[in-house]
């Protein structure tokens, strides 16, 4: 996949329909200092349309040196910059004009994602950029409200004598971002926001996969009027940009969204100075169906709960419990759902779900399907490719699964439920709660009682109650267990980026 820039082996950058045809021509560049560079080693790689397999364009893959380069310039810009001096209010005001510029391209933004991802069109205009455009407003108004407390104190050691004593906040300080490619723009504006609405700066390394949006909102971020190095991108590999980026001693923090496997090794290369971290990780929620349920709200909130985005969500509810009552009803319900689905190129007027983004994406899930088969599984509806260009796979339900198959209890991040019928509350909550993961569930139930039991006794960082994949900039989000550390979104984000320092003076 990686090239070397020749101008033999240059490829022909696809066109869209839709302006984007001048932009993704030739080779993108990364963003360090305010400068749009090449890779220092000249190094670029391809990005593909994940629906026919083509080559898009050229990007630059940056590695160690230029990560250096770009850290040296957060770096600068945190220390001695213009941005240092700004005042939260016109840091604020940066924010939201990154998110007044970003929705003035909204549609652009839609069909690069779309193009990028495989996304349909209609979701990215609907949900990823807009929700991208509200998280930056939602944080631009956090930048004024970054408030530590007054503290009154004691000191029993020191009787008689008076204290004033305050906390305050501060910005942690240069932070290493690393994104995935499910929501590729979306993820950058949760790490993005906060980091700038407290006084951060940033190197984001964006998802090799579909590093598009993200150079393109550095476009955005420089004519919004961000001082250089406040926010640096560099594009490239996992194992050279993304492992130089967590390692390096240069930078306070690292923030990073991906698999449980690459965060265990974030954690092992930010522990040789300890540099804080904090992880969004993997799911595999449970999707709880009781017998008083709302069956024609639960069975397409089931169906949405896994196959929006193709299951290519961290939160998918990817394990389907159904009280025995209905299980058969909801089972023929989910898969006539998934037969309905349209599925086809992104950009396609009709479409409802696009391909996986990669082909080793289409390999994993292949995979994870032939094991389920292996292991018993039974088939309902889906369970292959869908054609034999581009990487879709058919939304799938499978049953007669049980704990310790690996389509029960590993993220298969694709279109693939595991149905299973329950008896009772308490089986369900411990065979629901019996997973490494607790990032998401969901309870579909009329009785309050159950549902406030259910929703404190599960094991996860959000549940959902008679919905699923509800999403706010208000609302914190993260994992329980191996689904990571830390709250996204929400004041809790605040909290990823800044230090406390408690103040002491005598009076
Ligand atoms: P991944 O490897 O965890 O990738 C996420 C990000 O980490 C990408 O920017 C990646 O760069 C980077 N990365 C990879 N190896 C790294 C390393 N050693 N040090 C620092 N950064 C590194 O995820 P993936 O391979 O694309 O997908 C595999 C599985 O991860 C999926 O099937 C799914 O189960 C899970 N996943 C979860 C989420 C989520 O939202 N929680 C998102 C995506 C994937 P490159 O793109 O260059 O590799
Ligand atoms: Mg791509």
């Amino acid at each position: 996949m990686k090239t070397k820039l020749s101008p033999s082996r240059r490829p022909t950058a696809s066109k869209t329909r839709n302006g984007n045809g001048s932009w993704i021509s030739g080779t993108r560049r990364m963003l360090i200092n305010g400068k749009w560079v090449l890779a220092s080693s000249g190094e670029t790689f391809s990005t593909f349309n994940p629906a026919t397999a083509e080559v898009i364009c050229q990007v630059a893959a940056g590695d160690k040196t230029d990560i250096d380069a770009a850290v040296k310039a957060a770096r600068a810009a945190f220390e001695d910059g213009p941005w240092r001096r700004m005042t939260p209010s016109e840091r604020g005001k940066l924010i939201w004009k990154l998110a007044d510029l970003l929705e003035r391209q909204l549609e652009e933004f839609a069909q690069l994602e779309s193009l990028d991802n495989g996304k349909p069109l209609a979701v990215a205009r609907v949900a990823d950029i807009p929700l991208a455009v509200d998280l930056f407003r939602y944080m631009a108004g956090w930048a004024t409200k970054v408030v530590g407390h007054t503290i009154p104190i004691s000191v029993p050691y020191a009787p008689g004598a008076k204290f004033f004593a305050y906390t305050q906040r501060e910005p942690i300080g240069v932070v290493g971002q690393i994104i995935p490619w499910n929501f590729p723009l979306l993820m950058a504006a949760w790490k993005l926001g906060p980091a700038l609405a407290t006084g951060c700066t940033v190197v984001l390394k964006p998802a090799e996969q579909t590093p598009l949006t993200a150079l393109r909102l550095g476009e955005l971020i420089q004519e919004a009027g961000f001082p250089d190095g406040v926010v640096n991108i560099v594009t490239g590999f996992g194992e050279t940009a993304g492992a130089a980026l967590a390692a390096h001693p240069g930078i306070d923090k690292v923030a990073f969204t991906g698999s449980t496997e690459v965060g265990k090794l974030i954690v092992r290369a930010a522990s040789n100075d300890l540099k804080k971290v904090s992880l969004e990780l993997g799911g595999k929620s449970p999707n709880i169906i009781f017998d008083d349920a709302d069956l024609e709200m639960a069975i397409p909130g089931a169906a949405n709960a896994i196959f929006f985005n193709h299951g290519q969500c961290c939160c998918a509810g990817s394990r389907l419990y159904v009280h025995k009552k209905h299980f058969d009803k909801v089972v023929d319900g989910v898969a006539a759902a998934a037969k309905k689905i349209k599925v086809g190129p992104g950009h396609a007027a009709d479409t409802e779900m696009g391909p996986l983004v990669s082909e080793e994406q289409l390999n994993r899930v292949m995979g994870y399907l032939k094991s389920g088969v292996l292991d018993g599984a039974e088939t309902v509806v889906g369970g292959n490719r869908h054609g034999d260009r581009g990487y879709f796979v058919k939304p799938t339900v499978l049953v007669n699964t049980k704990p310790g198959m690996k389509v029960v209890d590993e993220e298969i991040f694709g279109p693939v439920v595991c149905a299973v019928p329950f008896k009772d509350v308490n089986e369900v909550l411990s065979v629901a709660n019996n997973n490494n993961y607790g990032l998401a569930a969901a309870v579909w139930t009329r009785d309050v009682s159950r549902a406030h039991r259910l929703a404190s006794e599960l094991r996860a960082g959000t549940v959902w109650v008679n919905c699923y994949n509800i999403f706010d900039s208000a609302l914190p989000f993260g994992g329980y267990k191996q689904s990571g550390w830390g709250r996204e979104m929400g004041s809790e984000a605040l909290e990823l980026y800044t230090e406390t320092k408690a103040v002491c003076v005598q009076l």
